[in-house]
């Protein structure tokens, strides 16, 4: 079992000594910003009920614990949409009444995760309401979600709310050094601060190589505002790169060049390591187009989630602003 993150240290202690008390409630919605270890707790919680041996935290050894590490428990069920999908359908819900009207295969408690929770369509969220307003006994419920706001105010309140709020920047970065060794302190900061401090984010990014795409980005975006390549066939390419990491990093170099252009010496600087390539940039365009941008970015990566919109267009209309004609 991996070790409780240090910033869950409180809610983790909180949660061992109501299992003490035998006072555990019948379903937890686990809230915080996405890489905060929602998932992660909710994996250790499910653990520490299921594994077999007595002690606060979860041995790892036992047969529950290996067939929780192994993703193969049977009184552990983990929901969440299916393949191809983004929604969990009604279909998944019932099922799950069906799962929990059976008796624990090993005799103790049945846990459940729904992950995220918000992506319950509206008839899924009915569905799961008679489940939580009349649990079976020894169940516990753990939904997750990176947008509370979305799960409707019926379920919310039959829940309780856990929420971890983003953790100490200091603890974080310790976390991100600690995970990433190689990683240089300066970039371990600005992965985390693309990350929006969230540590299992930036991990995640680094993991995936979120890096060497930046520098290539910048790189291409470069090109573009030196009129020396087509920003449609860069489009093309940021596309299959991810439409929605493309408009974020576009994001960050804009905030840091506004951050340039609003101060001589500004305090602070997300993407650090690259400044002096942004400075240059930076210095080309002025205040009022960079806010200009920086609108245009926004709104496009709110739409970036709108499946029926063209998320090539969407790309290619962003980067079309930064040609020198324009
Ligand atoms: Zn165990």
């Amino acid at each position: 079992m991996s070790a409780v993150l240090p910033w869950q240290q409180s809610q983790w202690d909180n949660l061992l000594s109501r299992i003490a008390q035998d006072n555990l409630p019948h379903a937890l919605l686990l809230t915080g910003r996405r890489g905060v270890g929602k998932q992660r707790l909710a994996l250790q919680l499910a653990a520490r009920l299921l594994c077999t041996e007595e002690q606060p935290e979860p041995c790892g050894q036992c047969k529950g614990c290996r067939l929780i590490l192994a993703g193969t428990h049977p009184d552990l069920k983990v929901i969440q949409p299916l393949e191809d999908k983004s929604v969990i359908s009604v279909d998944q819900i019932r099922e799950l009444s069906h799962y929990l009207s059976l008796t624990a295969l090993c005799g103790g408690y049945q846990v459940v995760l729904i992950s995220p929770a918000d992506a319950m369509n509206v008839n899924a969220a009915n569905s799961l309401l008679k489940t939580l307003e009349e649990p079976p006994a020894n169940t516990l419920l753990l939904l997750m979600s990176d947008r509370p706001s979305a799960l409707t105010a019926t379920i919310r309140s039959r829940c309780q709310v856990i929420n971890f709020a983003k953790p100490a920047h200091d603890s974080a970065l310790t976390w991100l050094k600690n995970q990433q060794p190689e990683l240089d302190a300066q970039v371990a900061n600005t992965v985390l601060e693309l990350a929006d401090g969230a540590p299992l984010r930036a991990a995640e990014m680094v993991a995936q190589g979120a890096l060497d795409q930046r520098t290539e980005m910048l790189d291409d975006l470069e090109q573009i505002v030196a009129g020396r390549c087509d920003p449609i066939e860069i489009a093309k390419k940021w596309l299959k790169l991810g439409k929605k990491e493309s408009l974020y990093w576009v994001y960050g170099w804009l905030v840091d060049m506004v951050r340039m252009k609003v101060a001589d010496q500004p305090p602070y600087i997300a993407n650090a390591d690259v400044a002096p390539r942004l400075s240059k940039m930076a210095a080309t365009i002025a205040l009022p187009l960079l806010y200009k941008r920086l609108d245009q970015v926004s709104e496009a990566l709110r739409l970036a989630d709108n499946q029926s919109i063209n998320a090539g267009l969407l790309l290619e209309g962003v980067l079309i602003g930064w040609t020198p004609r324009c």
